[in-house]
């Protein structure tokens, strides 16, 4: 734990617009510890917020100096950003920005800036690129550890849209990472970039909205189909065709879950189009649903930066919450009356878990597979169980744990476990181990040994060493 004298000699070495929080019942730090889960969440002796790239050059070379451990917070999004009394957050609220490059049509995301303020900036500019439908995730750590949007079938995931890093390294350096320079470590970069440094800014490529939705304003169809639990084995069997029809871009969650206000439990399908026509078109692509006559149904044109605004209640900061994606090979309706009763089992056992959901996230065609190397290893996937705990209550993490396995066990049937493979952004050891994040061989081995060549004493993490 690092004492006063040192806190204080950390304070002297930033500029004057960064701050310094130490007293945890102050209003600031309790704000500033905030996360979207209270799982695991831990009180540092410190919160630092940087305003300059050369405040989180002093941060590091002052936590190598006294030995003090620390985590990053961008977003404040996973369940990674947390640290006991032995260390300190540097908390990037402060230290965050975007600006667009119009003629090299790039992007350049600094510090904590968050997704929903990328995609307006973007917007402004009529160009877009790939986002989580999520607004308050950072959006660095998204682009760094793969970061799926709903534009991966045709951009890629996020990771292969990176053009250059800049990052403080666990050397207590300032490094570019290029085509042109440090190659290696932008490979890593791409798909696995938390565990090598602070990254003070990512350029990233952006795209004319008018190529990707055929449209000036960037807008694309965004829809909902809700039925009653007692018809999921018949939705589930509609969505067979659907999922399945790569003819078109399109996308969305087949979801178990009991939605507010009602909070009746249902099986909700939210689905996209993606296709200068989406509007004509989503009433073929969709027909199998429309012709089950659900029980509500809405949808409409949207532009891509309001993509997250829909799920904006799943974005509030606290109770005990996880979300575990884990890779689906083949689609297989009989799992969903399963998953059903598990849930309900569970929400009966816990009342409080009731804003949990089980969804898979379905693709109807791959992510655009990149053309070169990169530490991300979840490409050719099309479905995810995209499974989210959530309780108000801390006793009902464990039954509630039970429960997320046993769903998790239903998706994976007739996999073998060496075809298991884990989204790389949600959770980490132990419970996702790292072969299962980065699963090929030769992409696990070429990353551990560019950890022990970057950050050999694990600084930013130890997954990779
Ligand atoms: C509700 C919800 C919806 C989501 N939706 C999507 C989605 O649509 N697509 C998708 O791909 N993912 C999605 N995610 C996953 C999300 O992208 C990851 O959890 C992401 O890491 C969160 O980033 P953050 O900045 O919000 O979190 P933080 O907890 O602040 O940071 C995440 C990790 O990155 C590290 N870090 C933070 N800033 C930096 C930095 N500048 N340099 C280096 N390391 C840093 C932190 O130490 C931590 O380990 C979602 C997550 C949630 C909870």
């Amino acid at each position: 734990m690092p004492s006063t004298s040192q806190l204080q000699a950390l304070r002297d070495s930033l500029t004057p617009d960064a701050t310094l929080l130490s007293d945890p019942s102050s209003f600031e730090f309790q704000a500033h510890l905030q996360r979207w889960s209270n799982v695991n969440l831990r009180t540092p002796s410190a919160i630092v917020l940087p305003s300059t790239e050369e405040d989180c050059l002093s941060i590091i070379k002052w936590a190598r100096s006294t030995g003090t451990p620390f985590v990053c917070k961008s977003g404040g999004m996973s369940l990674y950003s947390t640290i006991d009394e032995a260390g300190i957050v540097i908390d990037l609220s402060d230290f965050s920005s975007v600006t667009y490059n119009e003629s090299r049509s790039e992007a350049t995301l600094v510090g904590g800036v968050r997704s929903k303020e990328v995609a307006m900036e973007l917007a402004r500019h009529g160009v877009c690129t790939t986002l989580p439908s999520s607004n308050t995730v950072g959006a660095i750590p998204f682009f760094l550890n793969g970061g799926n949007s709903p534009l991966a079938s045709k951009l890629g995931y996020a990771s292969d849209n990176i053009l250059r890093a800049r990052l403080i390294t666990a050397g207590g350096e300032i490094v570019n990472a290029s085509d042109d320079e440090h190659t290696d470590l932008l490979f890593a970069i791409r798909g696995a970039g938390q565990f090598f440094g602070l990254v003070v800014s990512l350029t990233v490529r952006a795209y004319p909205v008018l190529e990707v939705f055929g449209n000036a304003q960037g807008r694309f169809w965004n829809g909902r189909f809700i039925f009653p639990l007692d018809r999921v084995a018949e939705v589930a069997e509609a969505m067979r065709h659907v999922v399945n029809n790569s003819t078109y871009c399109a996308g969305g969650l087949i979801m178990i879950a009991a939605p507010p206000p009602t909070r009746c439990p249902a099986i909700v399908v939210t689905a996209r189009v993606i296709h200068p026509k989406s509007e004509e078109l989503q009433g073929e692509v969709f027909k199998a649903l429309y012709d089950l006559g659900p029980v509500a149904s809405a949808g409409g044109m949207i532009p891509i930066e309001n993509n997250g605004d829909s799920l904006q209640p799943l974005m509030a900061p606290g109770d005990f919450k996880k979300l575990r994606l884990t890779a689906i090979h083949v689609y297989d309706p009989s799992v969903f009356p399963e998953i059903a009763e598990l849930w309900r089992q569970m929400t009966t056992t816990c009342p409080d878990a009731m804003p949990s959901m089980f969804s898979i996230l379905w693709e109807s065609q791959s992510p655009l597979p990149p053309t070169f190397a990169t530490a991300n290893g979840m490409h050719g996937i099309r479905f995810w169980a995209n499974n989210l705990t959530w309780c108000t209550s801390a006793e009902s993490q464990e039954v509630v744990q039970g429960y997320l396995e046993k769903v998790i066990a239903v998706t994976r049937r007739g996999q073998k476990p060496v075809e298991y493979v884990d989204f790389a952004n949600s959770l980490r050891e132990p419970e996702s181990p790292v072969h299962r994040r980065y699963h090929d061989l030769e992409r696990l081995q070429r990353l551990r040994r560019l950890k022990m060549e970057w950050d050999p004493e694990g600084l930013f993490g130890g997954d990779l060493l």
